[in-house]
């Protein structure tokens, strides 16, 4: 059936005026939920002008209600307050408690943290589902992490590969970090911050078996430091139970996540394939007349361009062998099977995917020919 243009429009319109008390916007962040999992869009690392950045924490939450994030939390540097003289808060917890003001009728989960700021080598580290912040502000790095741990707190190490703390570019374990991996005080690494990926950070996290995570660490805006230049921002997801804070943390603290920023998804294995999985569902897939070459439509559910390498022994009819799937759009790829078959396992590469330095998973999708 064909519609008039202007009876699309219409309906578009009278479709968003329906979704009562949304602010998602045309650049809603968008992934599927997997296997036994609720996939949770998060961004737990933050800065409002409670600490270095420049905007009241009610914008955090609506600039997260525009990207369909499902969690947030603001980690205010609770050591380095420019703005005090302006903006005096003897209680480290104000960020947050405004940001739940805000966020009370919506369903955007904000989760409590803050940031333990040092120079290295313990540099920055950001403490999430915490009690009291202003039990965090210690002179001694080791009390405060301590203090976090003691408040049930998920900890994660900050931009380690950042060069004003390390000059080269690549993250530096020092036994502080390792005496705190020990203690159960170091949970999580960012292996993408401000859209910088360290591949030497996701070597970390393997090797001692820290979570995975992505942020902005936002200072400015989201419109005018990612959107504007044509990016999402950086984002972890977190395979959850449900949508609550607790199975969230069950989920951080079980390393369920996967980094992702635009078409780079990091994560470990266990938690990648499925994700990818998810993200790709099979439209169409037919015989062109009187032809052994399989017409397929794959359909890429998700908001980040996913782009894939052949893995089969057929080859393409007409397309290159590495091709992108289109956030949320669509890709017809042409497979010559040499005979028909009732079905086929579909075997691609993820290109912009990483499990481990260097690695890409392969992932595998069982075709049925429609006849
Ligand atoms: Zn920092
Ligand atoms: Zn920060």
């Amino acid at each position: 059936m064909k519609f008039h243009p202007l009876f699309i429009a219409l309906v578009s319109t009278l479709a968003l005026s329906a979704q009562d008390h949304s602010h998602k916007s045309s650049r809603a962040i968008t992934f599927p939920d997997v296997p036994g999992y609720k996939t949770l869009k998060t961004d737990l690392h933050q800065h409002t002008v409670f600490s270095d950045g420049n905007v009241w924490p009610t914008i955090r939450v609506m600039e997260a209600l525009r990207d369909n994030l499902d969690v947030i939390s603001l980690t205010e540097h609770i050591e380095y307050q420019p703005h005090k003289e302006d903006i005096p808060h003897p209680d480290r917890n104000r960020s947050y408690h405004l940001a739940l003001q805000e966020a009370k009728n919506h369903d955007l989960l904000i989760i409590h943290g803050s940031e333990i700021t040092r120079q290295a080598p313990m540099g920055h580290n950001n403490a999430v589902f915490i009690q009291d912040a202003n039990k965090l502000l210690n002179e001694n790095a080791e009390d405060s992490f301590a203090e976090a741990k003691k408040q049930g707190a998920f900890i994660f190490w900050n931009h380690p590969a950042w060069y004003a703390q390390s000059p080269q570019g690549t993250p530096i374990l020092s036994d502080f970090q390792k005496e705190r991996i020990k203690k159960g005080e170091l949970n999580g690494i960012e292996v993408i911050n401000t859209g910088d990926y360290a591949e030497e950070s996701l070597a970390l996290a393997l090797e001692n078996n820290l979570t995975i995570m992505g942020t902005s660490d936002i200072h400015g805006l989201i419109d005018w430091d990612y959107i504007e230049k044509g990016h999402d921002r950086p984002i972890t997801l977190v395979f959850a139970k449900e949508k609550t804070a607790e199975s969230l943390k069950d989920a951080l603290f079980a390393g369920r996540t996967v980094a992702v920023f635009n078409s780079l998804l990091v994560g470990k294995k266990e938690n990648l394939v499925p994700l990818l999985k998810a993200c790709i569902e099979v439209e169409k897939a037919e015989y062109i007349n009187k032809t052994s070459i399989l017409e397929v439509t794959l359909k890429n559910v998700s908001s980040s361009d996913l782009i894939f390498e052949n893995q089969m022994p057929y080859t393409f009819y007409s397309s290159s062998p590495v091709f992108t799937v289109p956030a949320g759009g669509t890709k017809t790829i042409n497979i010559k099977t040499l005979e028909k078959k009732d079905g086929i396992t579909l075997k691609l590469k993820a290109l912009g995917a990483y499990v481990a330095p260097k690695e890409q998973p392969t992932i595998e999708w069982a075709i049925k020919v429609e006849d």
